[in-house]
C-alpha cells in the first residue's frame, strides 16, 4: 500500500492519470511522472485538499475520519428460480431464471439527521407516503395469503380419510411453503424497505450537500464531485464516509420478488407467483402455470389421480422423482378425465419372435421391442460376443429371446421353400426309379494324363456319329458305350470338386484316379485319394502311360497301398486298370470297370417328373446372358420349364448338349447347358423345376435373403461343438481331423495315434493327413468335411487362411505330438480341462540377410502380423514349415535394441544358435497360453 505509483492509484480510482496529476498539482504536490510513488501522507493531503475544495474544512474531514457520519451496508443475494415453460403441459421443460436482490442499508449519525431534519419536510412527506404504501401492500399480501390458506383448508377438508397421510405430508409442505412465502414476502419487504431507506438517506445527503454548497463554497466547485465520489476509500487505505454513487439499478430477469414496485396494484401478482412457487416445489423460486386465482389445483377429486392419469404423469415427470406424481401437481383441466392417458402395463409383454437360421441382432431386438444394446448385453452375459449388426444362429437366438422373457417361434418364414420341398418330394415319391448312368470325375496328379485320357475317350466315344460337329467344352459330357452311358465331369481341380461337395452337392458317383505308371504316387495323388474318401466315393485307379518303357505299375500299387488303396488282386477293393491315353490301350477296360462299379452301386433315379440337379459350371455369355451347365440328377429337364437355381430363377429358353446341339430335354445324369436364368449361379448350386414362375421367383428371393444372412454364420465343427453335442447324450459323434505335418514320420505317428483315440462317445476320423503346409485344397476339404485342422510344425498359407476365415475352420498348431494327442483325447473324453494353446503373436518376414561377425546372420525383417517380442520364443518357417525353434538373440530397430516391434515396422532379428535364415523365411513369435476350455 505504501508503494503506490500515481499510475496505479489512478487505475484504482478509475481516474485518468492526467486528471489525478492535475489534482495533485492543485493540492500543491509536484508530480510529473505517473510512475512516481505516492506516499500515504501525500494521499491524505490530496484528500484533504479535495474535501476543502468541496466545501468541507480539513478539520471536519479529519474529524469525520475518526467517526464516520454514516455507514452503508450492502447486500447482494443471488438465487435461482425454476420456471416451467408456459408452452403447454406436454412440452415440459423448465427455464432457470437468476434473481439478484440488492439491498443497501445506510446508517447515518443522529446528529447529522438532526442537522438535516429541518431541511426536508417534503422528503418526510414522501417517505410517509412510501411507508403507507408499503404498509398497504403488506396488508394486502397478508390478506391474500389468508385467502389462499382458507382455500387450501377447504380443499383439505374435502379430502378423503384414507389419504390422510399424504395430506399431512402435503400440509407440512404447505406450511413450509407458507413459511417460505412469508420469508419471501419478508425478503421482498426488506428489499423494498432497504431501497426506500436508501432513497431516504441518499436524497437527504444530496439535498444537504446542495443546501450547504452555496452557503460555504463557490458553486463552481460542485462539478468535480463525481471524481471525488469515485475515489475508493480502501484504495486510499483509509476508512472514509461513504458517498453514494448514483444507484445503477440492474434489472433482474423476471424477478418478481425483486420488483417491489411502489404502485400497490401490480405488486401482489408477482409476489404471489413467487410465493406459490416456494410452496409448490419446496425450493426457492419456481412457478406453476397451473396456479391461478381460482386455485384449481386443489379442486375436489384431483388429489388422487386415476390410474391412467398417474401413468401419464409419471411419463411426463422426471423418472426417479415419485413425488412429482403426487396430488400436489394435480393437473387442473385434464385431471379427472384421464381420457388421453394410457395405462402403464402391469405385466411384462411377452412377444412371439420368429427365429430363422440366421438372425441379425438388431432385427431380433426390434421383434422383441427392446433396445439393440439390451440384446447385445444379454448375449454378452451368455458369453456370446456380437454387435448389433452381427448375425447369430438359431439356437443362440432362441436362448437370448428366452433370456429376455419372450417366446421364440420356429421358422415359418420359408413358405415358398417349404412349398418347393413338398413339391419336389411329391415328384420323387410318385416316379418310378430307373437305373441311371454313373457320373464320373477324373482326378490325379499334374501331367499324369487326365486330360489325355478324357480326350481319348471323347475322341473315340463321344457322339461318334457327329465327328465333324462343333464340340463345345461344357465341363461335362456323356459317352455311350455298347454297355451303357457314362457321364464325365471335367473339374479343374480337387479343390473345385470338394468345394462343390462343401455346398452339399454330391455330384460324383465314381472317381477315376489317374496315376502315371512311370511316376508313381505324387502329393496330388494322395490328395485326390483323401478327397474321394472324404466324399465316400468309390475309386478306380487308371495306371496310365503303360505304353512307356519305364512304366512300373507295381511301384504305383505299392505307393497307393501305403495310402490304403489296395488293388483287387492284392485282396483290396479298388480296381486297378492299366491304360495308355496315347495308344488307347485299356480304355475300354476302364469304361467297363466304371460300368461294373456303377452296376454294383445300383444307381437309380426317377426319370419322369420335374427335374432337379446341380450346377457344374456357369458363366456370363455376352450374347446369351447367363449360361449354366447343369447335371440333371432326378426327373427330366424340358425346354420351357421354370426353375429355381441357387438364388437365381428363370425359364429354360434353350437346352444345349455337349456337342452344341439344341435338345428338347435331358434326363438323369445327363449334363446340359441351359439359357434363360436371371443371373449366373455358382457351381455347386442346386436347381429344381417348379410349377410356375411366381413360386420360382419367391423361392429365389427368399434364398437370396437367406444366403446373405447365413454367409456370416460359421458352420464349421469346432472341437467344442463336438464336446457340447456329446454332453447332450447324442449318439456317437464323429470328429473329423485333417492333419498336416512337417515330415512323413510325424504324419504317420499322428494319424495312428489319433485314430486310436475314439471311444463310445466319439469316433476320431482322420480324413486326410499329409506333409507340408496347409493349402487351400486342405482347407476346402476340411470345410466340406467339417474337420478340425491340425498343423504340426506347419502353417496355413495365405490362400488357405482365406478359406479358414470364411469357413470358420478350427485350426490348431502344435509342435509336440503329445500335445496333439492329449488335446484330442481330452475332447474325446468330454473333459473340460485346461488347454495349452500356442498363440502366434507376431510374424516377421525376412527381407534381407546380413552377416555380422558379432551376431552371425542378422535378418532384416518386416513385421507383417501382430507384434514380435524379444522375450517370447520364436520359430523360423520356410514354406509354411517350421525349420527352427528357439529364441531371439537380439531385436533391433535402427541399431537400437528394442523389446518389441509392431506390425508394419522393419527390424533386425538375430536368432540364437541359428545362422541359416534365408530371404523369404518367416519368423514367428509365439507364446503358450493356458485356456480353460468351455462349452
Ligand atoms: P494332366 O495334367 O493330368 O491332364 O496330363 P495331360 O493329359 O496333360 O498329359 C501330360 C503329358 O503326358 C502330355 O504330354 C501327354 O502327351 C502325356 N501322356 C498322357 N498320357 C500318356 C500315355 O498314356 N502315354 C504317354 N507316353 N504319354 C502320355
Ligand atoms: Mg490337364
Amino acid at each position: 500500500m505504501s508503494d503506490v505509483t500515481i499510475k496505479q492509484l489512478a487505475k484504482v480510482l478509475g481516474l485518468p492519470v492526467d486528471r489525478l496529476l492535475g489534482q495533485l498539482a492543485e493540492a500543491g504536490m509536484k508530480f510529473s511522472d505517473p510512475e512516481q510513488v505516492i506516499s500515504s501522507t501525500e494521499k491524505v493531503k490530496l484528500l484533504g485538499f479535495l474535501r476543502r475544495t468541496h466545501g468541507k474544512s480539513e478539520e471536519t474531514a479529519e474529524a469525520e475520519d475518526s467517526s464516520p457520519r454514516q455507514i452503508t451496508l450492502k447486500r447482494r443475494k443471488v438465487s435461482e428460480l425454476k420456471v416451467s415453460t408456459p408452452g403447454g403441459r406436454g412440452a415440459g421443460g423448465a427455464k432457470t431464471v437468476n434473481v439478484e436482490v440488492r439491498a443497501k442499508r445506510t446508517y447515518v449519525k443522529r446528529s447529522v439527521i438532526a442537522e438535516e431534519a429541518g431541511a426536508d419536510h417534503e422528503r418526510e412527506d414522501a417517505l410517509r407516503k412510501l411507508q403507507e404504501s408499503a404498509q398497504q401492500r403488506e396488508h394486502e399480501e397478508t390478506e391474500r395469503v389468508d385467502a389462499e390458506r382458507r382455500r387450501q383448508d377447504e380443499a383439505r377438508q374435502r379430502e378423503e380419510a384414507e389419504q390422510r397421510r399424504q395430506e399431512e405430508a402435503e400440509q407440512r409442505r404447505q406450511q413450509a411453503a407458507a413459511e417460505a412465502e412469508a420469508a419471501a414476502a419478508r425478503a421482498a419487504e426488506e428489499a423494498a424497505a432497504a431501497e426506500r431507506e436508501e432513497a431516504r438517506v441518499e436524497e437527504p445527503a444530496q439535498a444537504a450537500a446542495e443546501a450547504q454548497a452555496p452557503a460555504q463554497h463557490k458553486p463552481a466547485a460542485a462539478p468535480p464531485a463525481p471524481s471525488v465520489q469515485k475515489i475508493d476509500p480502501k484504495a486510499l487505505g483509509m476508512i472514509l464516509p461513504r458517498i453514494h454513487e448514483p444507484r445503477r439499478r440492474e434489472k433482474p430477469v423476471a424477478a418478481p420478488a425483486a420488483a417491489p414496485a411502489p404502485a400497490p396494484a401490480p405488486a401482489p401478482a408477482p409476489a404471489a407467483a413467487g410465493a406459490t412457487d416456494a410452496r409448490n416445489k419446496a425450493r426457492p423460486g419456481g412457478r406453476d402455470r397451473d396456479e391461478g386465482p381460482g386455485g384449481k389445483r386443489f379442486a375436489a377429486g384431483e388429489l388422487h389421480l386415476s390410474e391412467a392419469d398417474r401413468a401419464r404423469r409419471s411419463k411426463r415427470g422426471k423418472p426417479g422423482k415419485p413425488g412429482r406424481n403426487e396430488p400436489v401437481r394435480g393437473g387442473g383441466s385434464v385431471a379427472g378425465t384421464g381420457a388421453h392417458g394410457f395405462s402403464r402395463p402391469t405385466a411384462p409383454v411377452v412377444r412371439e419372435v420368429v427365429v430363422g437360421d440366421a438372425n441379425v441382432v438388431a432385427d431380433l431386438a426390434q421383434k422383441m421391442a427392446v433396445k439393440g444394446s439390451e440384446v447385445v448385453k444379454a448375449l454378452f452375459k451368455m458369453g456370446v460376443m456380437a454387435t448389433i449388426n452381427q448375425t447369430i444362429d438359431h439356437d443362440t437366438a432362441v436362448l437370448v429371446i428366452e433370456e429376455l422373457g419372450h417366446k421364440a417361434v420356429a421358422v415359418s418364414e420359408n413358405n415358398a421353400e417349404a412349398a418347393l420341398a413338398a413339391h419336389t418330394q411329391n415328384a420323387e415319391l410318385e416316379g418310378e426309379k430307373k437305373p441311371r448312368p454313373p457320373v464320373v470325375t477324373i482326378m490325379g496328379h499334374v501331367d499324369h494324363g487326365k486330360t489325355s485320357t478324357l480326350d481319348y475317350i471323347r475322341r473315340t466315344k463321344v457322339a461318334s456319329g457327329e465327328a465333324g460337329g462343333i464340340t463345345q467344352h461344357i465341363g461335362a459330357y456323356h459317352v455311350e458305350t455298347p454297355k451303357g452311358v457314362i457321364t464325365f465331369l471335367d473339374t479343374p481341380g480337387h479343390a473345385a470338386f470338394t468345394s462343390m461337395r462343401a455346398r452339399g452337392a454330391q455330384s460324383t458317383d465314381i472317381v477315376v484316379l489317374v496315376v502315371a505308371a512311370d511316376d508313381g504316387v505324387m502329393p496330388q495323388t494322395a490328395e485326390a485319394v483323401q478327397h474321394a474318401r472324404a466324399a465316400k466315393v468309390p475309386l478306380i485307379v487308371a495306371l496310365n502311360k503303360m505304353d512307356k518303357s519305364d512304366a512300373n505299375p507295381d511301384h504305383v500299387k505299392q505307393g497307393l497301398g501305403n495310402l490304403e488303396v489296395i488293388p483287387e488282386e492284392w485282396g483290396g477293393d479298388t480296381p486297378f486298370v492299366p491304360i495308355s491315353a496315347k495308344t488307347g490301350m485299356g480304355i475300354d477296360d476302364l469304361l467297363d470297370a466304371i460300368l461294373v462299379q456303377a452296376e454294383v452301386m445300383e444307381l437309380t433315379a426317377v426319370e419322369d417328373g420335374p427335374a432337379s440337379g446341380v450346377v457344374i459350371e456357369s458363366s456370363l455369355d455376352r450374347g446369351r446372358g447367363p449360361v449354366a451347365t447343369v447335371l440333371v440328377q432326378q426327373g427330366t429337364l424340358k425346354r420351357g420349364d421354370f426353375v429355381v437355381c441357387g438364388i437365381e430363377y428363370g425359364r429354360m429358353r434353350a437346352l444345349i448338349d455337349e456337342n452344341g446341339k439344341t435338345v428338347q430335354e435331358a434326363g438323369p445324369s445327363i449334363p446340359v447347358q441351359v439359357l434363360g436364368l436371371s443371373g449366373v449361379p455358382e457351381s455347386g448350386d442346386d436347381f429344381v423345376v417348379v410349377a410356375d414362375e411366381r413360386l420360382a421367383r419367391e423361392v429365389a428371393a427368399e434364398r437370396q435373403l437367406k444366403r446373405r444372412e447365413t454367409r456370416m454364420v460359421s458352420k464349421a465343427n469346432r472341437l467344442e461343438d463336438i464336446m457340447a453335442q456329446m454332453g447332450q447324450g447324442a449318439e456317437q459323434q464323429t470328429l473329423n481331423i485333417l492333419v498336416k505335418a512337417d515330415v512323413q514320420g510325424s504324419v504317420q505317428a499322428l494319424r495312428e495315434s489319433l485314430s486310436a483315440i475314439g471311444n463310445e462317445n466319439v469316433k476320431v476320423n482322420v480324413i486326410a493327413a499329409g506333409v507340408g503346409g496347409i493349402t487351400e485344397s486342405d482347407a476346402t476339404l476340411a470345410a466340406a468335411s467339417k474337420a478340425l485342422v491340425i498343423g504340426f510344425n506347419v502353417r496355413a498359407d495365405a490362400s488357405a487362411r482365406k478359406v479358414i476365415d470364411t469357413a470358420g475352420l478350427d485350426v490348431r498348431y502344435f509342435s509336440i505330438i503329445y500335445d496333439v494327442i492329449d488335446q484330442v483325447k481330452q475332447a474325446a473324453s468330454g473333459l473340460l480341462g485346461k488347454e495349452v494353446r500356442e498363440e502366434i503373436i507376431g510374424i516377421a518376414q525376412v527381407r534381407e540377410v546380413f552377416r555380422s561377425s558379432k551376431f552371425g546372420a542378422v535378418a532384416g525383417c518386416m513385421v507383417i502380423e501382430g507384434t514380435v517380442k524379444r522375450s517370447k520364443p520364436i520359430r523360423v518357417l520356410r514354406d509354411n514349415t517350421v525349420v527352427f525353434q528357439g529364441e531371439l538373440e537380439s531385436l533391433r530397430r535402427f541399431k537400437e535394441l528394442v523389446d518389441e516391434v509392431r506390425n508394419g515396422m522393419e527390424c533386425g532379428i538375430a536368432v540364437k544358435q541359428y545362422n541359416d535364415v534365408k530371404v523369404g523365411d518367416q519368423i514367428e513369435c509365439f507364446e503358450r497360453i493356458e485356456v480353460a476350455r468351455t462349452l
